[in-house]
């Protein structure tokens, strides 16, 4: 009876009336590797909290979101398709998710003795007071965090970069990048007016860094298409220009398969690769850390993150 035995042993054993929940929202949700990296996390830090995924239509988005809030849930992460259509849907944004378009952490929050808004999950147990809810962006960050980690590479001033994509992920990755004061960066997309978009945003808010379309090498180059998801997929620039151009690191936004068929053939070419897995991890803990108020245990959170999607 392996149901029966999950049911007892892993996953609803110590759940009371006092538990407290978080959960990620998505539509399609069941793939997502949150639920274990977090409830790893709750456990390491003693907290009374679980937490769930749930599939939720784009056209029940608000109130799911309303009823979580209801529910005195301690927050929120949300994922495909969820995280530009959420941003009108909140109490309060952060100027930099605004900035981005794209929240993906909601913290629910209570006005705190001193009438400062504190994070729920900061509280010893929820009150009966107002809530409001705080979107925030975790992925931008997250994604330079892990980028600099994977390649200890600290400083990416002045860096050649080609960023493959234009979509969610790759825009976040762009302006946090330009943030970062990279050289030069050039963005290629099968849809070129995407872009082109993108790379006249960039021109306007940071106007040091040089937008293109292809360069002769890179530092690095990202992929942040979704092409590499499936086996078969072809890769997302040309054998080719990796070959000849022989950039010195690729990044793949992918976690899953470990190694794409894009960082293999990076790999053969030279250069350093990394995949996406460390962007989850950290966009997970800097949300643990949001609602928490307290430091995230990141190995416990990557042993699970690993478990759950390799083992
Ligand atoms: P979006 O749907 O917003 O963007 C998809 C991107 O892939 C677009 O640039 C799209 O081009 C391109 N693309 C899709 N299909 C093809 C194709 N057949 N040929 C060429 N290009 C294609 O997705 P996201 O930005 O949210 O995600 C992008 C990738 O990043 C995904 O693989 C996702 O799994 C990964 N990701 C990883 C995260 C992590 O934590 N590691 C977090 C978020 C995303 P076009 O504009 O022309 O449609």
């Amino acid at each position: 009876m392996p149901y029966n035995q999950r049911m007892s042993g892993d996953c609803i054993e110590g759940i009371g009336a006092g538990t407290r929940l978080c959960a990620v929202l998505g539509c399609p949700v069941r793939h997502s590797a949150s639920p274990a990296m977090h409830n790893a996390a709750f456990a390491e830090l003693g907290l009374d909290w679980r937490y769930l995924a749930a599939e939720v239509a784009p056209a029940d988005l608000r109130a799911a979101i309303l009823g979580a809030k209801a529910m005195r849930f301690i927050g929120l992460n949300l994922t495909v398709p969820h995280k530009t259509s959420a941003l009108e849907m909140l109490d309060v944004v952060e100027e930099n998710a605004r900035l981005l378009g794209a929240v993906n952490t909601v913290v629910f929050e209570t006005p705190g003795p001193d009438g400062q808004w504190v994070p729920l999950g900061g509280l010893p147990e929820n009150p009966v007071a107002e809530i409001r809810s705080h979107g925030h962006n975790t992925d931008a960050a997250s994604f330079v965090r892990s980028l600099k980690e994977e390649f200890q590479w600290p400083d990416l001033r002045g860096a050649t970069i080609l960023l493959l994509g234009a979509g969610g992920a790759a825009r976040a990755a762009a302006l946090r990048l330009a943030e970062e004061g990279v050289g030069s960066l050039f963005i290629v997309n099968r849809t070129m007016e995407k872009a082109a978009r993108l790379m006249a945003e960039i021109a306007v808010r940071f106007p040091s860094v040089i937008p293109a379309f292809m360069p002769e090498s890179a530092d690095l180059i990202i992929n942040a298409t979704s092409l590499g998801l499936k086996p078969d997929d072809p890769l997302p620039i040309s054998l080719d220009w990796l070959k000849f151009s022989r950039p010195k690191r690729a990044y793949d936004m992918i976690y899953r398969p470990a190694e794409t068929a894009f960082l293999r053939a990076a790999k053969a070419a030279g250069c350093q690769t990394a995949n996406g897995l460390g962007m989850l991890l950290y966009q997970g803990a800097a949300a643990l850390e949001l609602w928490s108020l307290r430091p995230a245990p990141i190995e416990i959170m990557r042993a699970a993150l690993r478990k759950n999607i390799y083992a």
